[in-house]
């Protein structure tokens, strides 16, 4: 079921919110010793929800199409007076003690918050294999990673343990383990959607976004995460809502297939897999074109550089004094630094800090730091271009379906370049929806994106479920091993 079927039973007293509930937590029991996708069930507070939650329904009052259905949230959102540990020795003990905005919306219209999902630590990897909880597996094969860095959000909802979950957005971090577990997640505009109480990797690219069984789920819930918050002086919400904007139609509407995303690289599979949906798009009567998108061989470098300078500056905070990990015995408070630093952050954070402390640095911050944000700049433009002629554009999520676990810890490289294909929609702010568009020869999810001007996040949704409309490719689910 999807979200937003789990709801109609719900408001129509065909299941209960208990059952519902205990249903969510039955699956997730047992499935999640296979997975590793939650790492955290909370009982007393979510019972209590449930509680008031039916007690809406049953008075004809729901705060909302999605009141009542239990949802899994990355541990890198603050809940209340829980644990939100960025799946990091770090923070293994912090109790956040407020919610973040997007969290108190998703309570505000009567969601149930009881899993936590696992992530790459600080939300830095494709594959959910560097998180203190050990690594998630993709439930359509537990030998291979489900992506990252939500990827333990991807992988409940694949697994059917929850109907959809939170995560958040980078360089690809919804859309990339949507693709390779076959769920539908949305990474919205930049802005649409408050960074207030989301941990910080880095600011001028993360988005907090959905994850959910099909593209209505993710406008449903969108509509609920975003709206403009005084806290986060980024965040406009958006301009129009999406749910009442999912026509079923695309007629008409324009799409670029950018020449440059289906060039070498990428996998002869994926690459088959995502003009055949554009083919069904062209059937649907959309206008679909080959056109050219400027600036793909800038993304990597220009993203890399910046998120890791971002990343140094917003982690120096992890100091070892005011909150986090310390470590024992220092005796000096350069000790106390340098060690609580080295223990309580994993390997590839500090690699990041390192990096980002280096281009940051006076010698180098021209070379690297000042050139990777007129990269941006000409990325940017790039997408200006295209979008005077195009509404929507096509292409792959990334260059290959998911990989063996393992693969990418021993090969860091390998594992940015596999980026290419999400990081730029973060450099330009821009909405982009990854859909799953069938398997591969060996039975592995591939997934498709779908990227629009900023603030359009409600034409790219339309454009998605007009597609889920009438295909079936979203309803494929992987038959789980038991542990
Ligand atoms: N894989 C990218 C990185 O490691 C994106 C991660 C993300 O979106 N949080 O930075």
């Amino acid at each position: 079921m999807t979200a937003l079927e789990l709801a109609g039973r719900l408001h129509k007293r065909e299941m209960r919110v208990l059952d519902a509930l205990s249903e969510a937590q039955k699956k997730t029991q047992a499935l999640n010793p296979s997975v590793n996708a939650v790492t955290e069930w909370e009982e007393t507070e979510t019972l209590r929800a449930a509680e008031q939650a039916q007690k809406r329904i049953d008075e004809g009052k729901p705060l909302s199409p999605l009141d009542g259905v239990p949802i899994g949230v990355k541990d890198l959102i603050c809940i209340k007076d829980r644990r939100t540990s960025c799946a990091s020795r770090m923070l293994a003990d912090y109790v956040s003690p407020y919610d973040a905005t997007a969290a108190a919306h998703l309570k505000a219209a009567g969601l149930l918050l009881p899993a936590r999902c696992n992530m790459d630590e600080f939300a830095m990897g494709s594959t959910t294999e560097t998180s203190v909880y050990g690594p998630t597996r993709n439930p359509w094969d537990l030998t291979r990673s489900p992506g990252g860095s939500s990827g333990g959000s991807a992988a409940a909802v694949a697994a059917g343990m929850l109907p959809a979950a939170i995560g958040s957005d980078t360089g690809g971090s919804i859309r990339q383990p949507a693709a390779y577990c076959a769920v539908t997640g949305m990474k919205p505009s930049y802005g649409a959607v408050s960074r207030y109480g989301l941990v910080a990797y880095a600011s001028s690219l993360d988005q907090i976004g959905p994850f959910g069984g099909d593209a209505a789920d993710c406008a449903a819930l969108l509509d609920i995460l975003a709206g403009p918050d005084g806290r986060d002086a980024t965040c406009s919400g958006l301009p129009a809502p999406c749910f009442p904007a999912l026509s079923g139609d695309v007629r008409g509407i324009r799409i670029g297939l950018p020449r440059e995303y289906f060039g070498e690289g990428l996998d002869e599979e994926v690459r088959a897999r995502i003009l055949e949906a554009a083919d069904i798009f062209r059937e649907l009567g959309a206008d679909v074109e080959e056109c050219s998108l400027e600036g793909l061989d800038l993304a990597i470098p220009a993203y890399y550089v910046l998120a890791c300078a971002e990343a140094s500056s917003n982690l120096s905070r992890y100091d070892g004094l005011k909150y986090g990990y310390r470590a024992e015995d220092a005796e000096t408070p350069d000790s106390l630094y340098r060690r609580s630093r080295t223990e309580g952050f994993g390997r590839e954070v500090r690699r990041r800090i390192l990096l980002g402390s280096f281009v940051l640095s006076a010698g180098y911050y021209d070379a690297y730091y000042k050139k990777a944000k007129a990269a941006r700049a000409l990325i940017r433009r790039g997408f200006d271009a295209a979008f005077r002629t195009f509404d929507l554009l096509l292409c792959p999520v990334a260059p290959s379906t998911a990989p063996r676990l393992g693969e990418s810890l021993q090969d860091p490289l390998k594992m940015y370049l596999s980026d290419i294909y999400t990081v730029s929609v973060n450099l330009a702010g821009l909405p982009g929806l990854s859909l799953p568009c069938g398997l591969d020869g060996q039975d592995l999810p591939v997934g498709m994106q779908l990227i629009g001007p900023r603030f359009r996040d409600e034409l790219v949704l339309r454009a998605g479920d007009a597609f889920q409309k009438h295909t079936r490719f979203h309803l494929n689910k992987p038959e789980v091993k038991r542990a």
